[in-house]
């Protein structure tokens, strides 16, 4: 949509589509640089997929063969993280659930014991932190592990956080910063014009102009109206059903640290709580909770910290991953003059929050893209411009 939004009526340095883990953090950090920034957030702030997420911090335990680029970013933003979450707490006065408590991943059956070692070896090899352990050594570190734990490994460096702890420091954050947060309000299309954006349009019809946007939208990024097609980036919902269990007089808290197999994980909350995840679904934008995947993911738990059957069930939700093709996240400059896409984080968007956030901010007061993200920007996904009229397949 071309057109010159009203700067009379609301003008801004930077407007943030989508108020998550990305764009909150993407806004703070901005608005420290000095620009005037307002973040558009259709519903809640943090109530997508930021709101479903365990908070793991996880570069090693997550790291899979062939993606060295994509690990060496995860390692890069995990060491970012606990600076990250202490400026955070003091800016906010505010907890964030930061933990470094390292992660144990275990084994109760041989094939699963065969596939970690394979993953220990692997990751050995790129010089991450691993230590292997009995199954006593474990029970050791987690007493509350089931006796049929055959042997584990723990990675040290592996810690963790709570994302709704995340949101509410950086609500406040951004308050103190001077930063503008809309919330119930939803950008249906970006105003354009002369090959570069010059605004935004809410649901509402009201307009915001601005010098650069940020499509922090997460798994509805690609959805936004007003942008040529070669200038859109194709990210899609991967669906992650997720439970949280609640310590009472009967059970307590059953772990100390992350614990996890390759089925399922448990991540330990200081008020009691244990996240148990998750899912990964190909279901477009359902996010219905369904018995199956309660049952699948209570069972997994119970085998390996048989306790959590005396944990109340506290909630249970989904979350949409927001997921590129390739399963990398997508930051960088887009197509158009002014316009910044930081989507597609998929399993690791709390963790590569404070990374996104301080390159975006460089982005926008005229910094190049740090190397550990060159591999993933925008422009990968570029294609030629259609035709005007021309229908796609
Ligand atoms: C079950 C589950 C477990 C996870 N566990 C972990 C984990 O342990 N560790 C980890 O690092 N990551 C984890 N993730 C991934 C992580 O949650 C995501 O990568 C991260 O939250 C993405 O943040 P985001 O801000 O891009 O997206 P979101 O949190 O989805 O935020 C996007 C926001 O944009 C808003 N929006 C969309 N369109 C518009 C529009 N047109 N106008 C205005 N606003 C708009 C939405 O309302 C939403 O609030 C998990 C995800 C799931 C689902």
């Amino acid at each position: 949509m071309s057109g010159t939004p009203d700067k009379k009526r609301s003008a801004t340095d930077v407007v943030v589509v989508g108020g998550g883990v990305i764009g909150m953090s993407i806004g703070w950090r901005a608005a420290q640089a000095g620009l005037a920034v307002t973040i558009a957030e259709a519903a809640t702030a943090g109530s997508g997929a930021t709101h479903a997420a365990a908070g793991m911090l996880a570069p090693v335990t997550e790291a899979d063969f062939g993606e060295q680029d994509l690990i060496a970013l995860n390692l890069a933003a995990a060491e970012r993280f606990g600076p990250f979450a202490e400026e955070l707490e003091a800016a906010s006065g505010r907890p964030t659930g930061y933990r470094r408590a390292g992660t144990l991943a275990v084994a109760i059956d041989r094939d699963q014991a065969e596939a970690l070692e394979r993953m220990h070896r692997f990751r050995l090899s790129l010089g991450l932190e691993g230590e292997r352990l009995s199954g006593r050594e474990c029970r050791r570190l987690e007493p509350a592990l089931a006796p049929r734990v055959l042997g584990g490994v723990l990675a040290p460096g592996d810690h963790h956080v709570d994302p709704r702890a995340v949101v509410y420091a950086l609500r406040s954050a951004l308050s103190a910063v001077g930063a503008e947060l809309l919330e119930g309000a939803p950008v249906r299309e970006l105003v354009t014009g002369d090959g570069r954006v010059l605004g935004v349009r809410l649901a509402d019809g009201r307009e915001l102009a601005a010098d650069r946007i940020v499509i922090a939208g997460g798994a509805s990024a690609g959805a936004i109206e007003g942008l040529p097609a070669e200038a859109r980036v194709p990210v899609r919902p991967v669906k992650g059903q997720i439970l949280r269990l609640r310590a009472t007089a009967a059970g307590p808290q059953p772990l100390g640290r992350v614990v996890r197999t390759e089925d399922f994980y448990a991540v330990p909350r200081e008020d009691g709580t244990l996240v148990v995840g998750a899912t990964m679904e190909e279901r477009g934008f359902d996010t219905t909770v369904t018995a199956g995947a309660v049952l699948d993911l209570l069972r997994y738990a119970y085998e390996v910290v048989p306790g959590i059957a005396e944990l109340e069930l506290a909630e249970l939700g989904a979350g949409l991953r927001p997921t590129a093709p390739d399963n990398r996240p997508i930051v960088g400059d887009g197509a158009l003059e002014g316009l910044v896409w930081a989507t597609g984080h998929w399993r690791n968007g709390v963790l590569l929050a404070p990374l996104t956030a301080a390159a975006v901010a460089g982005l926008l007061t005229g910094q190049p893209l740090p190397y550990e993200l060159e591999p993933f920007s925008p422009g990968r996904f570029a294609r030629s411009p259609q035709p005007a009229g021309s229908a796609s397949a």
